[in-house]
This record gives C-alpha cells, structure tokens and sequence, in this order.
C-alpha cells in the first residue's frame, strides 16, 4: 500500500522581468538532491540547468522558461529556498583588509531585483531611442551557433529590441539586417548605451549591514548576484 502523501502549500511570487505573479510550490527532497548536484558541479550552465529544472517542477508546470532572464531564475530560486528551506540564512562575512568572519543572518525574504521600466528605454537624444527587453537565458543560449561577435550582436539586438521610436513615429516592425544597420548608424557614445543594457543586466540583492568582529567598523554591505550568495554558504541548507 502506498504511503499517504502530504499536501504542500503554494505560495506567489512576482517574476521580475514581468511583474507578473506566479504561483509556486516548495521544493522537495528529491528536487534538493537535483540542486545539490548541479551546485557540487561548480559549472554555471549546470548550476543554472539544475536550478531551472526545479523551477519548472515547483512552478506547476506554469513557467515560462524561454522568458526566463538570469535574474529571474536567481530571484526565483532565492524564493524558493527561503520558503522550502529556511527564510534565514546564517552566514560568516569578511570585512575586507580582516581576516575574521562576522557571523551575519540574510533574511531571504528581503532580497530583491532593482528592475525599472524606463531603464529599457535607451535615449540617443530628445527624440530618438530604442525600446527593450532583457535578453533571456534562451537568447543567449541560441547565440553560441554564430561565429562572428558582429551576428551574435545584431541577432541579440534584433531579438530583443521591441522598437525604435523618433519624434513620428513607433517602428516595431523590422528585419535582422534593418536592425544591423541600424545599429551601425549609431555614434559610439549611442552603441555604448545599448552595450551597456546588454551586459548589464539587473541582479538580485539585499543590504547587510553588520559590524566587524575585527576591527569594530560599522559595513554597509550590498550583496549582488546568486554566485556571492553561494560564496557565503551552502545556499540549500545554510
Ligand atoms: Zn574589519
């Protein structure tokens, strides 16, 4: 006779890059062990595989992976951890220039994603710009078959620009090579702009501030990124 199973209790979340809610589930002991391994790897792509393989299990089968930036899988997991694991994490920090660890508590309920609309729209002058979305794990995925760093560029652009817009008009309808053109138009201070949204993508973070065990000083500390989560202890069991 099959053992009786509980039921597990659902929780929402917002996905950054939408704003739009989406209903999650813990992860399980099986889907852990999944994470465990990725993360034992070391390997980013794996880590990110075994994360998002997870998310898709506890996101009943809703998430949009294709969509999915890297913020939004950091944010996700983030959340999931804090509600199937624990929403403290007890961690030992370094202030830099000392050597003796500050034992910090991050309340993972706190972390957060600084995404604003109006960062994607970039401004060349008073009346012309782009509009963009942030590229996804799959868009970059996808570039790795081009060779030249010229057509992996103008194909990430193509993908992810939503239009471009003057003083007349909203141009959202446009081919690859109108794209590269386009882009080849632009002075360098322009393209630096639009380079700029491409590589820097918002990140998950959370303020601790603490004070050093060393040397006494009062750190206002922002922690960025999944992988310095991860630096600070085990992000599964911590
Ligand atoms: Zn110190």
């Amino acid at each position: 006779m099959p053992l009786p199973r509980q039921a597990v209790t659902s929780f929402l979340v917002k996905l950054p890059s939408t704003g739009k809610q989406l209903e999650m589930r813990p992860f399980l002991v099986k889907e852990e062990k999944i994470l465990y391994i990725a993360l034992e790897s070391g390997d980013v792509e794996e880590i990110q595989r075994g994360i998002q393989n997870v998310l898709v299990s506890c996101t009943l089968g809703k998430l949009d992976v294709d969509a999915l930036t890297s913020f939004d899988l950091e944010f996700l997991f983030i959340k999931l951890r804090a509600k199937s694991v624990n929403e403290i994490a007890e961690v030992g920090i370094i202030h830099e220039g000392c050597e003796k660890p500050t034992p910090i508590s991050i309340n993972f309920d706190t972390v957060e994603v600084n995404v604003k609309k109006k960062d994607r729209i970039i401004k060349f002058d008073d009346v012309h710009g782009i509009t963009m979305r942030y590229p996804s794990l799959k868009d970059l995925e996808e570039l790795k078959g081009f060779k030249k760093n010229t057509d992996k560029l103008f194909t990430l652009i193509d993908r992810v620009m939503i239009n471009a817009f003057d003083a007349d008009d909203v141009y959202d309808d446009f081919t690859v090579e109108e794209v590269g053109e386009y882009i080849e138009h632009l002075t360098t201070a322009q393209f630096n702009k639009v380079m700029k949204f491409l590589t820097n993508q918002p990140q998950i973070e959370v303020n601790v501030p603490y004070t050093c065990v060393e040397c006494g000083a009062e750190v206002e500390q922002k922690i960025q990124g999944l992988r310095n989560f991860f630096k600070l202890g085990s992000p599964t069991t911590a």
